[in-house]
């Protein structure tokens, strides 16, 4: 057995990365980007945290993302400003799983925030299959969750475990 182990954490947050909104700048309704960096202020007590979108001119738009008491981190308060690049979502290659001999990949659901359908979900981390052949697999039973059987529209919980059985899945020229 030749497993590949991920951890994923979904929520609403890395659902919309887009959002049209009003850009002053502009001065019209464009459609705001997440660009992945984040921001992070110090205020006092007060920690504050924005995911920076951008319109198509590059304008910037904080989306507040969360706020926090200094005293519940191990920040230094001192810290007061502080930029860094969320890393975006992991993308799972299944080709690349075929070459490196990967025999089945298991994905731990550690946070599930929103409502998240499987075949969606892996429509879009997955880079080599389409969401209908995804269904396929699903139909299959080589995607199961919890190592049972389950249906395309299955809606996704913490602590959950989706398995891809990717040396049955077959190959694609
Ligand atoms: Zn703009």
């Amino acid at each position: 057995m030749n497993p590949m182990i991920l951890k994923w954490s979904l929520t609403p947050e890395n659902q919309e990365d887009s959002f049209e909104k009003y850009c002053p700048n502009c001065g019209k309704k464009v459609l705001f980007i997440d660009s992945r960096m984040r921001r992070r202020n110090v205020n006092g007590k007060n920690i504050y945290e924005y995911a920076i979108y951008k319109c198509p001119k590059e304008h910037t738009w904080n989306k507040s993302t969360r706020q926090s008491k200094a005293s519940d981190n191990n920040i230094n308060p001192s810290e007061k400003f502080e930029e860094k690049t969320d890393q975006p979502f992991q993308t799972l290659v299944i080709s690349e799983c075929f070459e490196m001999g990967v025999e089945k990949v298991e994905i731990y659901l550690d946070h599930v925030e929103g409502r998240w359908r499987i075949d969606k979900l892996l429509a879009e981390r997955v880079a080599d299959l389409s969401r209908t052949e995804i269904q396929e697999l699903i139909e299959a039973g080589l995607i199961m969750i919890n190592d049972k059987k389950i249906k395309p529209d299955e809606l996704l919980r913490p602590s959950q475990k989706i398995t891809l059985k990717v040396q049955f899945f077959k190959y694609k020229s």
